[in-house]
């Protein structure tokens, strides 16, 4: 059975028990695909028996700090403890151009034996293949924010279902795309606002996407009492609603 496990589910803001919004994908066959890297992810992955080198993809949506941050030093730990394994890293134009510089800044040329990262640069536009492995086949919609982000739409092979990432974005018809008759849409929560969504919102795109289940995700922390939110999406969507926390699993 696959899996989908929360490794952080904050907004910008985040706290001791809500890291920012990322996730991981593990298959039957080991293969794990990191869906950003807000902090260190490494450090989470053992409670979940995933050894760091079966991560072998990463797909980065959009070159904001709470979506990419853990970059450096999840790629500074990977190669102290000896990674041979190569990295396949997968985003947009905008996005992994600001990787690399960052990583430059971070003299990465100079670490010496570094495990070869192959990057994989997206075009902008509806119903991009982004990978295709033994277990999930993944593709990306452009989303409406502040800079250039992607959505994602993956496929899971041994279950036949699709779980469908909104990441940051205003409702746009995009959204109701990637998740088209999705089994589980993760939706960002954060508020309504340029480049963001809300509760209810996120109800209305899984209504009219026809999803059978919305996780909200990415919201504000700050607001102590999660049933809100529910209750607010649930205005809006009659299926079954739910909060992701940070360690949520999902079997997809
Ligand atoms: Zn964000």
């Amino acid at each position: 059975m696959a899996r989908l496990i929360v490794l952080g589910s904050a907004a910008a803001v985040s706290n001791a028990q809500h890291d920012n919004t990322h996730f991981v994908l593990q298959g039957d066959h080991s293969e794990a695909v990191l869906v950003d890297c807000s902090s260190n992810p490494l450090v989470k992955l053992p409670r979940f028996d995933i050894h760091p080198d079966t991560l072998t993809h990463m797909i980065l949506t959009h070159f904001h700090p709470d979506h990419i941050s853990g970059v450096p030093i999840m790629m500074m730990q990977m190669w102290i403890t000896g990674r041979k394994t190569p990295l396949h890293i997968y985003g947009l134009h905008h996005c992994l151009h600001r990787v690399k510089l960052v990583m430059d800044a971070c003299q990465w040329d100079t670490w010496p034996n570094f495990f070869p990262v192959i990057f994989h640069t997206l075009p902008e536009r509806p119903d991009t293949p982004v990978l295709d492995t033994e277990e999930f086949d993944i593709s990306a919609w452009p989303t409406k924010h502040f800079i250039p982000t992607i959505g994602l739409r993956i496929a899971v092979k041994s279950s036949g279902k699709v779980v469908a990432y909104s990441c940051d974005t205003e409702p746009i018809p995009n959204i109701v795309s990637l998740a088209h008759s999705a089994e589980l849409l993760i939706h960002e929560a954060s508020g309504t606002g340029f480049g963001h969504s809300s509760a209810a919102q996120a109800g209305e795109v899984a209504a009219q996407a026809g999803a059978k289940h919305l996780v909200l995700i990415h919201y504000d922390v700050r607001q102590e009492d999660p049933a809100p939110l529910i209750a607010e999406a649930q205005t809006t969507f009659a299926g079954p609603v739910a909060r992701a926390n940070d360690f949520d699993v999902f079997e997809i």
